[in-house]
């Protein structure tokens, strides 16, 4: 069977893009076989999953460019079940050479179809997409079956988001029939704070059921596990942030059965 591949993106930073595809990950993790494919040349999830700097010899990048063999490029992580293709150093460069090269919004699409040997053992690949709407994303939007977008409750959140719904619809329109708004998931939710109360109402009134009913709420120690190399989930796993990605996992997978049935 093919996994079933999503892209977490979102055009701005510091939104918990590359949070929830690790800990969303390291949840699924617990009785499926996942890969994180860390498309951001900052390497976050990487370093989040104590894939060190010095360490990234080769990955996305060597995939992306370079024609490597994606089963080369796998690695295990602390999280039984999650494996990475890291980012390496050289993907910075990636979004330029990315230009001159043939099909070059479809690269990441065709090199997953022929991994599908490699990919078949996997039940889920999570695509973490640069804080941008270049060519990676692009590729990763082109490559993923669906799309999970983190929002952060603050003000000019729906502002946002219909950047990303637009570029879903085109890429979908123009490349990918297949792309679908999966879910929007709420981060780093303030309880304490009537904005992002006022925000989350908002953006569920126009969003509806494609909002996640579990928010993430702003944790500390959801901040500090990338700084030990672990998810959350393993850092303080009864943390209220870690909690909130169980909790998260249990609604993704509900979702995930609902829509089986319905296609
Ligand atoms: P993105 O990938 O969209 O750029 P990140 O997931 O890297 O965003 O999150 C941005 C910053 O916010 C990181 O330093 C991360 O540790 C922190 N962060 C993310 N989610 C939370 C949360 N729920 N509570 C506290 N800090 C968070
Ligand atoms: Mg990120």
């Amino acid at each position: 069977m093919a996994p079933r591949i999503l892209a977490f993106a979102n055009q701005k930073g510091g939104v918990g893009k590359t949070t929830t595809a690790i800990n969303l990950a390291t949840a699924l993790a617990a009785d499926h076989k996942v890969l994180l494919l860390d498309l951001d040349p900052q390497g976050n999830a990487s370093t989040g999953l104590g894939v060190m700097r010095q360490d990234r010899a080769a990955g996305s990048y060597a995939l992306l460019v370079e024609g490597r063999q994606l089963a080369e490029l796998i690695r295990p992580t602390p999280a039984p079940g999650l494996f990475i293709v890291p980012a390496d150093p050289d993907l910075a460069g990636a979004e330029i050479e990315l230009v001159g090269l043939e099909d070059r919004e479809r690269r990441l699409a065709t090199i997953l179809a022929e991994a599908r040997g490699t990919l078949a053992t996997f039940d889920y690949v999570f695509l973490d997409c640069p804080p941008s709407l270049g060519l990676i994303t692009l590729n990763a939007l082109v490559a993923a079956d669906g799309v999970l977008v983190p929002l952060q409750t603050e003000f000019f959140a729906l502002e946002g988001i219909s950047q990303i719904t637009r570029t879903i619809d085109r890429v979908r329109r123009a490349l990918n029939p297949r792309l679908r708004l999966d879910g929007i998931v709420l981060t780093m939710v303030d309880r304490r704070n009537n904005l992002s109360e006022l925000v989350a109402n908002d953006v569920r009134g126009f969003f509806k059921d494609k909002v996640y009913e579990c928010v993430i709420p702003r944790n500390v120690r959801v901040s500090e596990a990338p700084s030990h190399g672990l998810p959350v989930l393993l850092y303080d796993f009864r943390s209220p942030g870690a909690q909130a990605y169980v909790k998260l996992a249990a609604e993704f997978l509900k979702r995930e059965r609902a829509r089986i049935r319905a296609s």
